[in-house]
């Protein structure tokens, strides 16, 4: 089974100023920006049909982040793919070689539970594996 993209993040350092962007850019309505206060980040989703733009921007606390704007600058932060069972998927992954951020799964900006792959097994790119929901 194929791992749908959900969205693509790209880390930005002014959250509002890349909404109006990255609406204008791809033609499409930005959702409200909402606080994940256990990740210490600000979000959007920029709706552009069914894979979305997520815009991510750090707040006070933030390590990650905060840290990947200052070595990288903005730009692409990671690529999220629907699994449909996260425990599963996470034994698969980890059963291949890949390196884990999260052995166990947390919960993620939209509501769903999400787990990370270390960019270092997967060119660089962080990958973020998100449950796909079960009611619908
Ligand atoms: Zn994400």
């Amino acid at each position: 089974m194929t791992n749908k993209i959900l969205h693509i993040a790209i880390a930005v350092k002014d959250i509002e100023a890349s909404k109006k962007l990255f609406a204008l850019i791809s033609n499409a309505t930005a959702s409200e920006t909402t606080v994940v206060s256990d990740q210490k980040v600000k979000v959007c989703f920029i709706e552009t049909g069914e894979t979305k733009i997520e815009l991510i921007q750090p707040i006070e606390g933030n390590i990650g982040v905060a840290k990947f704007l200052e070595k990288r600058g903005e730009g692409l932060h990671h690529i999220c793919l629907e699994v449909s069972d996260i425990e599963l998927a996470l034994a698969d992954y980890k059963s291949r070689g890949f390196r884990l951020i999260d052995e166990v799964p947390r919960i993620g900006a939209e509501g769903h539970r999400v787990a990370f792959v270390h960019p270092q097994s997967t060119n660089g790119v962080l990958i973020e594996l998100e449950e796909s929901s079960r009611h619908g």
